[in-house]
């Protein structure tokens, strides 16, 4: 019997590596099958970072021919700013993330980086000096610390623990029984959203790209776990040109500037206390989340 058990175990032991390899091969195939739909021009040059300005201009764009969701949207992030961009569900906010990362190109207007059309740089070179923190952050099958250092193979373990501690990490991995070498991901240990946008939080640390594009999670967190997140934006965005794309107005009241985008344009703009004051869309939002929180 032990002769044939051992066989079976080791077995199951391969079909579950196997299963594992799938799902990670799966995760970076649908990361980068996204990625390579937008071409390099052929003349296409690095992008030349000066300062990390970002700017739409006029921007159109649907993603079918007949319905158009930016509609002459212009945005200017200034070098090491905070820039939040807000509006109703379906108004095109995240989309403006995914223009920016060139998964897609404009239909008329520009993005620009500190003056560059992205359009004629080389996407490699855009996408190097943006980090994202996407709304729905891919774990893989492997440790925290390996799902951290994701996409910086060369960064050190002193940097590694430094990206945990800034993202507020290092007190969820000190509870863990196995610290940063337990396993995340379907296989491993279920993380909530808040710790998965923690770790997201921790990897764009690391790459310490000079644009920071943060696609807030649409789903609510509770207040402990949006305090530790606040917490971690502030603490990125203290030192890289930011462009949140909010879902919870309750994280962006200190931005340098808001946006409401409405009608695939930009109805109203400015600092959180100003846009209340203005008493129009940015209100109304506003007046709603606050009846949300109250009642959920
Ligand atoms: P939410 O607050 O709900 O996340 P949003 O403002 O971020 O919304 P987007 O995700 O930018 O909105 O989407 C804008 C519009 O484009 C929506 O109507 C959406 O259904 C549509 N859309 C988004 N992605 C695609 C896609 N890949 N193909 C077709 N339509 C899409």
């Amino acid at each position: 019997m032990i002769q044939l058990f051992i066989p079976l175990n080791f077995l199951g032991f391969v079909y579950r590596e196997i299963r594992r390899a799938l799902t990670d091969l799966e995760n970076m195939l649908g990361l980068l099958s996204r990625a390579s739909a937008i071409q390099d021009a052929p003349d296409a040059a690095p992008l030349v970072l000066q300062t990390g300005r970002v700017e739409f201009k006029q921007v159109m764009f649907g993603y079918h021919p007949d319905r158009a969701i930016l509609k002459g949207f212009s945005l200017s992030v200034p070098a090491g700013s905070k820039v939040a961009v807000v509006g109703a569900s379906g108004a095109g906010k995240s989309t403006l993330a995914r223009l920016l990362y060139r998964f897609y190109d404009v239909w008329d207007g520009v993005i620009e980086i500190d003056g560059q059309d992205i359009r004629k740089v080389t996407q490699s070179s855009v996408r190097q000096n943006i980090a994202i923190v996407p709304q729905d952050t891919v774990l893989f099958n492997a440790s925290i610390r390996d799902n951290v250092a994701y996409g910086c193979p060369t960064a050190t373990e002193a940097e590694i623990a430094e990206a945990i501690r800034m993202a507020q990490l290092d007190g969820f991995i000190a509870a863990l029984p196995d610290g940063d070498q337990t396993m995340v991901g379907e296989r491993g240990l279920k993380v909530s959203g808040g710790e998965k946008q923690r770790i997201a939080i921790a990897r764009v640390l690391l790459k310490n790209a000079p644009i920071v594009v943060f696609d807030e999670a649409t789903s609510a967190l509770d207040s402990k776990s949006e305090g530790a997140i606040l917490d971690a934006m502030r603490t990125v965005a203290a030192n890289h040109t930011t462009l949140v794309i909010a879902h919870r107005l309750s994280t962006v009241t200190d931005a340098d500037q808001i946006v409401v985008l409405d009608g695939g344009q930009v109805v109203e703009q400015g600092r959180h206390e100003a846009l209340l004051k203005l008493n129009r869309r940015y209100a109304q939002l506003w007046a709603m989340q606050q009846r949300e929180r109250l009642e959920g």
